[in-house]
């Protein structure tokens, strides 16, 4: 069966103030109802008032999607009635989005872009003794209405839910990239994802919050719409809420159409001429976008097309970091190994992302140094990397802390194997060779397997050598 898959993303744009109004787009640690003021709220008489630096974001967004920017666009009310609006419209763009006729490519498949567009946000609604189809009652909390979101939208050209998930992690990327969303404000993501099979009708799955959700959401309807198609019952063109805690998805409602909005052109706003110069503005701030990231790695640190590609795309934080250990340690390939390997094993498991969790490249590397020291072994590192990342503690001081995990006995024993298998060592270290001593702790912990504290085999070596 064919599987047909297009998103719709809607992007929490990094500016300061709202779309329509002066209010802090900063909504982190505001008490419900306070971040608003009578344009965002919708009172009769008050006029919006377009934020450019909205408009700037979306046009980068725009063109780093190969998106043909228009050269007039204006914005529409599109009209329904819902508590999470207060004026009966929300302001968007329809008939004249600011780009169009784009494309991202994700592993060689082409995925292309029908729009770019800009809007206010509604009001969140907050769903009281269960979530959408269940609640008791619901509250609703004004102070994201007028938050500036940029929505893009693909054709339908994803073929499975996992290359959805791929799409949307190298979007993240790129808006990270360029500065045009910011995780760390708490700023949101939302996806609406689209999926029908066959030909057949598509069902929408709305206000998807997480790739993770993303992909599930769209496996679950994969199966659901197999189901379905078994039993020869028709799929209707329907919206559904995904249920993130079952893991499934329920209908909302049938038979919507973006027609049946009534949009009509918002005199309050000016239609925008884009013109050239203001274009090639926007371009000279075009900062490096992941693709051309991914080949400066592979260039000027030498790293494999595919570390490159893990390193640039999971997040542009993750990309940042690696360049930060490379300035305090010189050897890119190592660093490459042990970041898209162990560390993201063990921040995948935590479920973390490198710039809110505890690991700082001063840190990490001193890891890596450790081991060139031969003070731990290889082995032992990738189970010290899961402290680390738990802790963030100084690997050196890490090791310090650790129980020894051989007897002291077996300790001695292997002391004993290691300097009778390397005679020539001893020999060294007798007449005063400075690397004789290391390449014999390294000998013992090989021998050890796990770890005894290097500091403690150190000891022990010096008595025996004495
Ligand atoms: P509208 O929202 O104006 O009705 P469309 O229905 O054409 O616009 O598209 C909305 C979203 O649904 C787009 O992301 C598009 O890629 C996706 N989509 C359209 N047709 C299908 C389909 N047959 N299967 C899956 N997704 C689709
Ligand atoms: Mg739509």
């Amino acid at each position: 069966m064919a599987v047909m898959i297009g998103l719709e993303i809607h992007v929490q744009l990094n500016t300061e103030s709202k779309l329509f109004c002066s209010d802090s787009s900063d909504l982190r640690g505001k008490r419900q109802n306070t971040n608003t003021c009578p344009i965002c709220l919708g009172f009769p008489g008050s006029k919006p008032v377009l934020n450019k630096k909205a408009l700037d974001l979306g046009m980068l967004i725009s063109l780093a999607l190969n998106c043909e920017i228009s050269k007039k666009c204006f914005f529409s009310r599109k009209t329904y009635f819902y508590p999470d609006m207060s004026k009966n419209f929300q302001i968007t763009q329809y008939e004249e989005p600011l780009s169009t006729g784009g494309v991202l490519t994700i592993n060689g498949a082409k995925i292309r872009i029908r729009r770019v567009h800009i809007e206010e946000d509604p009001a969140k609604l907050v769903h009281v003794g269960g979530d959408i189809t269940t609640a008791k009652y619901v509250l609703i909390d004004y102070n994201r209405s007028g938050i500036p979101l940029a929505e893009i939208v693909t054709e339908p050209d994803f073929e499975s839910p996992k290359q959805a998930r791929l799409f949307l992690d190298k979007l993240l990327s790129i808006l990270e990239h360029l500065g045009a969303y910011d995780s760390g404000k708490e700023a949101s993501i939302r996806v609406d994802a689209n999926i029908s099979f066959d030909g057949g009708e598509r069902v929408e799955v709305k206000n998807i919050t997480g790739f993770e959700n993303v992909e599930k959401a769209l496996n679950f309807e994969v199966i659901r719409q197999k189901g379905l198609a078994r039993m020869q019952v028709k799929v209707e063109r329907e919206t559904r809420h995904f249920d993130a805690e079952k893991g499934n998805t329920v209908g909302l409602r049938k038979k919507e159409f973006e027609e049946d909005y009534g949009y009509i052109f918002d005199p309050d706003l000016p239609v925008i001429a884009v013109s050239d110069e203001w274009l090639a503005q926007v371009k000279r701030n075009m900062p490096e976008l992941p693709d051309q990231r991914t080949r400066r790695f592979i260039s000027e640190y030498k790293l494999p097309e595919y570390a490159a590609g893990v390193i640039v795309y999971t997040d542009k934080y993750l990309a940042d970091f690696f360049e930060d250990c490379c300035k305090l340690y010189n050897k890119p390939d190592r660093v490459a190994n042990w970041t898209t390997n162990y560390l993201l094993k063990s921040l995948n498991w935590r479920s973390e992302k490198i710039r809110n969790s505890k690991v700082k490249a001063g840190t990490f590397v001193e890891l890596l140094k450790l081991i060139d020291a031969k003070q731990i072994t290889e082995r032992y590192a990738k189970e010290l990397i899961k402290t680390y990342v738990d802790t963030g503690t100084d690997p050196r001081e890490l090791i310090k802390h650790e129980k020894l995990l051989i007897s002291e006995s077996a300790l001695k024993k292997a002391v004993e194997e290691v300097l009778k298998e390397n005679k020539a060592a001893v020999e060294d270290f007798k007449a005063g060779k400075g690397g004789a001593l290391q390449f014999l702790i390294g000998k013992v912990l090989a021998l050890t397997n796990k770890q005894a504290d290097p500091n403690l085999i150190r000891k022990a070596l010096m008595a025996s050598l004495k």
